[in-house]
């Protein structure tokens, strides 16, 4: 379904928005995994465009930008090890992760038409999996009838010291302070832009994971699929 359904009928679909560095990828990827689902991870197709309006040698803020997404052919595809998202038929997996990529990307998410074609290649994924869905707008405008929505928040500094440590963990360098700005940054843009800014559902579930292990939001969400969804899927 998608939602222009006039019934609106929920979709197996469990969405879990928020901003960087709250954990939300490592978290519901575990938690696809706990529950049975298959993870989408939406951020990895704004990331896919990004790459292609930079491949383009095109400004992320111009109407040409958004017209280089129009054109590109971005795709998901499921595979033991994960999600791999594809470019115009190339696996552009570990190349939407640069910096250069990050630092392009909320300018880029930000052009509505990039927004409805990504929106509704995500809708279509509903259509045959029960999917665990992470991104910034799932629960209020991608799947806004899935059966349980969750918005994982945590601390500028908590999220910040999370990034710093894996890029120190992957042999980056990394500068807290600025780890810290690009953090600030992120947030400020996703969550003032026009079309579809970042912001938690009203039936959302607000979980705060500054002070819990990766093993206490795990537990915390697995509860609440079994209170809401229902212990077979736990
Ligand atoms: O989750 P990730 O950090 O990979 O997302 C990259 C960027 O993609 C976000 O900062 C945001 O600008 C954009 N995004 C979005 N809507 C989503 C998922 C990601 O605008 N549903």
């Amino acid at each position: 379904m998608t939602v222009d359904d006039p019934i609106q009928t929920p979709v197996r679909v469990i969405a879990i928005d928020g901003p960087a560095g709250t954990g939300k990828s490592t978290v519901s990827a575990r938690l696809a995994e706990r529950v049975g689902a298959q993870m989408l991870d939406t951020g990895a197709m704004y990331r896919a465009a990004t790459l292609a309006v930079l491949r383009a040698g095109v400004d992320p803020e111009s109407p040409e930008a958004a017209e280089v997404v129009d054109r590109a052919d971005i795709a998901l595809r499921f595979a033991d090890d994960g999600q791999h998202v594809y470019l115009d038929g190339q696996d552009v997996s570990g190349p939407i992760r640069t910096d250069e990529v990050t630092a392009a990307v909320s300018a880029v998410s930000a052009q509505p038409s990039v927004r409805a074609k990504l929106v509704a290649l995500q809708q279509r994924h509903a259509e045959d999996a029960f999917l665990v869905a992470e991104g910034r707008d799932i629960g209020t405008v991608v799947f806004p009838t899935a059966q349980l929505k969750i918005f994982l928040t945590a601390t500028p500094e908590a999220r910040a010291q999370r990034r710093h440590a894996q890029n120190l963990a992957a042999g980056r360098p990394s500068d807290l302070a600025e780890v810290l700005e690009s953090v600030n940054r992120r947030d400020h843009l996703d969550s003032t832009r026009a079309v579809s800014p970042l912001r938690a559902a009203d039936d959302a579930i607000l979980v705060d994971t500054s002070d819990l292990t990766l093993e206490q939001v795990l537990d915390r969400l697995t509860e609440l699929v079994a209170t809401t969804i229902g212990e077979r899927h736990v």
